[in-house]
């Protein structure tokens, strides 16, 4: 209604103004020169109504609209035309060819006369500095920054640029500056390919089928776009996972929707169809040549010319208000003469304020030099219709969404839900593995697992739909150098089969330059599992084990020997022999202690620690003694030592307590999985310890790199000697040993990182799936699903804490039973010799007292029996009867007599030879020893 409404005023204007000149006074011509070289129905139409519009109440002048169709390249056709045109004395501006092989003649001319030259193209390298040319396209310079700031908020970090000529690379420059250039880089940066002369582009859109490129920036003629765009779609190269940013400001004028695609489309332009001054003109076109023409089909060239035209009119007459200006004949021969109002209409004209007319691509501006430094880029997402962002050159390096961040993030939310997320994942367990029944379930239902409930509980709270793929080659990912090209699960995500990825998936350097992860769900580090010592037989005698048998032998040998020599040595030592009687000061009689059975004890009381009450007194003797406890104290304290170190070493796991341990020794193997991070971690790493450790893995044969974590830890269990070590992750180790009891972590973890959920570079969801993982963290969700999977849902039995902890750390019995058995033999042989020692005496007794043994034997017996008794006479009481039985003591006698004869006692000599024996008085003598 509104638009009827304009176009009735302006039909009236129309009338009046035609009825006003009728009536008025001629007014002077002015030209205004276009040249064309085709037919181009629009701008012509553009440029004439322009004219023809021009405020026809209140024009100092009558503007006429010259049309040129001329040749691309005939200079001198240009030359002959123009040269003409100003010989006619009406030249007040021209509009500039667009062929950059004729442009440059007439500009140049124009600088010459001080002629206005106004241009409306692209031109890739403008003419030198001058002050008559006014370029109404955007400068170069600014569009490649709008165009650069574009490409940063759509972010893309990789992008490939398909690009016509050479000179389009002036307008891509700024994209080339989103990544700095890094040969050695696994992720692609940008990357440019040249379109080649068309109309066949497949060689060229070819180089990027089956590469993990997405990303793409079309800068190419507008009327190339389709054609180009139809030939990606019969390579595959326009499905849903790529996106496409086309650079052409005329891009509203194709119509994507014939190339049926699911792809992202980002556009740009200057103009904006919707804006109802810009259709108000278009309508007038349309009245003016009755035209169907749609404010969608205005190409941006045709804008400008109709924006150039309306400047120089209004600046024109602006400037007539203070100084009326008069076209002048001139000549192209003649150099000196210039319009002289030419430089101060070209000037007048850059200074011009826009917002007083009526423009198609408002805002313009110009800097002296007659480059456009104001213009609005409108940034176009899919729909021609919805521009979804604007960008000034005032703005620099800030994109200017027309919705809030929270309307885009519902769009995108909206637009994620109505699909199905598909989840790359591998068979592992506990991650994921196959669920019960599977064979006859469908879908998700076949797996279960930490990866499914993880995912599960994602989706519900993203409100997506999802759906696991599963990878039979069970790769996570691993770059191969030598093809340039990624495996596994990453490979999946870079090549859009799937847009999440999940296992135990470690987040790597190398894998983040290609590919994002999410927030980290679980921590962990590198460790060595390793078989726990089987637990030794117990040895009663292990005892004995700190020293070896030689040395047990040498020793008990050096104990009878030095006890010879001290011996010996006591004998011929004077300070030895001593007074038995201190009391009397001149003895008959010295007395030497040190008998052979004295001898034994202090020998045996020093090797035991336990000294001695008698100690030797001559300085031989005492030297040997000293001597003797300097050899004691170094082997006990030596056994002692060892016997600490022999008792920790059975509870020991041997000597593999660390991977400096592993480094240092040949003996145990280790390798870790093939194609994993873990494998990586070694590969790369810089410390010399993991060097050597990586050096050992490679060059042992058989190979000691396992093809899954499964076939790793089954390798530990049965390698023989415990001769086989795998270098795992302690988040998955650590499941295996809470069933598998007789596997052990060794040592603490080698680094510490994570695992993430991998998704393609600038993955629009990738706040949420953040927010969402952070969230679940916080609420104990993550470690109930760790919980479960890693200790509830397990089919064997948990180990318990005994068998978790290894071989015990006490001591049982049978460690230290051989000490028991020697205390046993000890106190059994102390028996003995008691009992003969009893008998002994009991025989004395019946010889002294002439009874019968048995008499003696029943006496004694009884006496030492009568445990209230503490005292006992020196001769025992003997009762009448028994001391008369002279057969029974001649029979003790002669018993005794054979044994004094077998063992070479003088008992009974001793006892029949007067004097012979008399200092022992008593054989109950105050000294036990003596
Ligand atoms: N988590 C590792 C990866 O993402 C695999 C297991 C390992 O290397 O120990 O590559």
């Amino acid at each position: 209604m509104k638009i009827v409404y304009q176009n009735v005023i302006w039909l009236l204007s129309f009338a009046a103004y035609t009825y006003m000149s009728l009536a008025e006074d001629e007014k002077p011509a002015v030209d205004i020169v276009a040249f064309f070289h085709e037919e181009d129905n629009q701008a012509k139409l553009a440029f004439e109504t322009a004219v023809s519009n021009f405020d026809i109440m209140d024009s100092p002048v009558e503007y006429v609209p010259r049309i040129e169709v001329t040749s691309e390249s005939d200079s001198l056709e240009h030359y002959n035309t123009f040269c003409n045109l100003v010989k006619a004395g009406k030249v007040g501006s021209i509009i500039s060819p667009t062929s950059p092989k004729v442009a440059p003649i007439i500009e140049s001319l124009c600088v010459n006369l001080e002629i206005p030259v106004l241009q409306v193209h692209w031109r890739a390298s403008p003419l030198m500095n001058n002050s008559m040319t006014i370029n109404f396209y955007p400068d170069q310079k600014l569009l490649s920054q709008g165009i650069g700031v574009v490409v940063r908020n759509l972010q893309w970090r990789s992008v490939v640029i398909f690009y016509e000529g050479t000179e389009n690379l002036i307008r891509i420059q700024e994209i080339l500056k989103i990544q700095n250039y890094d040969a050695s880089s696994k992720s692609n940066s940008v990357i440019l390919k040249q379109l080649g002369p068309g109309p066949d582009y497949r060689s060229a859109l070819k180089q990027i089928q089956n590469k993990t490129e997405y990303r793409i920036v079309l800068d190419c003629k507008t009327e190339n776009v389709l054609n180009i765009l139809h030939q990606a779609k019969e390579l595959n190269l326009l499905d849903k996972k790529y996106s496409y940013f086309i650079t052409t400001l005329d891009a509203h004028t194709l119509n994507f929707s014939v190339l049926n695609t699911e792809a992202n489309i980002t556009t740009v332009r200057i103009i904006n169809p919707e804006n109802s001054v810009f259709q108000n003109i278009v309508t007038r076109w349309k009245m003016r040549a009755n035209v169907d023409l749609d404010a969608y089909s205005v190409k941006t060239e045709t804008a400008l010319m109709y924006d150039a035209v309306s400047t120089f009119m209004n600046s024109f007459r602006n400037n007539y208000v203070t100084t009326p200006i008069e076209t002048e004949v001139l000549n192209c021969n003649e150099n000196i003469k210039q319009w002289k109002h030419g430089l101060q209409l070209a000037t007048f004209m850059k200074a011009y304020d826009s917002r007083n007319m009526l423009s198609m691509t408002a805002p313009i501006e110009f800097n002296s030099y007659g480059k456009r430094t104001n213009f609005t880029l409108h940034v176009i997402e899919g729909n021609r219709e919805k521009v979804t962002a604007v960008w000034h050159p005032s703005n620099g390096d800030y994109l200017h969404f027309l919705q809030s961040a929270e309307d885009r993030n519902k769009e995108m939310e909206e637009r994620w839900s109505n699909g199905t997320v598909v989840v790359a994942s591998i068979l592992g367990p506990p991650y994921l593995m196959l669920a019960p029944k599977h064979e006859i379930l469908q879908g998700n239902a076949r797996y279960q697992g930490f990866s499914m409930d993880l995912i599960a509980e994602l989706a519900r709270r993203l409100k997506i739909k999802f759906e696991f793929e599963v990878l039979a080659s069970g790769a996570r990912g691993v770059y191969n150098k030598e093809t340039k090209s990624w495996n596994g699960l990453i490979l999946e995500v870079l090549e859009r089969r799937a847009e999440l990825a999940i296992c135990d998936l470690t987040i790597t350097p190398e894998r983040r330059e290609v590919v994002d992860f999410s927030a980290p769900f679980m921590r962990l580090g590198i460790s060595i599992l390793y078989k726990k010592a089987e637990p030794k037989e117990a040895n009663m005698y292990a005892f004995l084990d700190p020293l070896s048998i030689d040395l047990w032998i040498y020793s008990a040998t050096l104990y009878l020997a030095i006890t010879v020599v001290l011996f010996f040595i006591s004998r011929v030592s004077p300070a030895d022999w001593e007074n038995p009687h201190p009391c009397d000061q001149e003895p008959e009689e010295l007395e030497n202690i040190w008998n052979m059975k004295n001898c034994l004890w202090l020998t045996l009381g020093s090797i035991m620690n336990q000294g001695c009450d008698i100690l030797p007194k001559g300085l031989a003797s005492r030297m040997t003694a000293a001597m003797w406890w300097f050899f004691t104290i170094i082997v006990t304290n030596s056994y002692m030592a060892n016997l600490a170190a022999f008792l920790t070493n059975e509870r020991s796991q041997g000597s593999i307590n660390s991977a400096e341990d592993l480094s240092k020794q040949t003996k145990v193997k280790y390798g870790t999985m093939e194609g994993g991070s873990t494998q990586g971690f070694f590969r790369e790493s810089n410390y010399s310890t993991f060097e050597r450790m990586w050096t050992q893995m490679e060059q042992a044969r058989p190979s000691v790199f396992e093809k899954s974590n499964d076939l790793g830890v089954a390798r530990v269990q049965n390698a023989k000697n415990r001769g086989y070590a795998f270098l795992m992750e302690s988040a998955t180790l650590e499941y295996q040993i809470y069933t598998k009891c007789d596997l052990i972590q060794v040592g603490g973890t080698l680094d510490s990182k994570s695992y993430g959920i991998a998704m393609p570079l600038d993955y629009p969801h990738r706040s949420r799936i953040n927010e969402a993982l952070l969230q679940m963290g916080e609420s104990g969700f993550i470690n109930k699903i760790k919980d479960k999977w890693w200790k509830e849902e397990r089919d064997e039995p948990l180990c318990t804490a005994g068998a978790e902890e290894g071989p015990s750390n006490k001591l049982a019995l049978q460690n230290v039973g051989g000490v028991f058995l020697v205390l046993a033999v000890g106190v059994a042989l102390a028996y003995i010799v008691a009992i003969c020692e009893f008998l002994w005496n009991v025989r004395n007794v019946s010889v002294e007292e002439h009874i019968s043994f048995m008499e003696a034997l029943k006496i004694e017996l009884k006496f030492a029996l009568n445990f209230k008794v503490t005292k006992k006479r020196v001769k025992p009481q003997v009762s009448e009867s028994s001391s008369d039985s002279g057969e029974s003591r001649s029979m003790a006698r002669s018993i005794i007599h054979g044994a004094g004869s077998f063992l070479h006692l003088d008992i009974l000599g001793r006892h029949d030879t007067p004097g012979g024996s008399s200092r022992h008085t008593s054989r109950h003598s105050s000294r036990p020893l003596d």
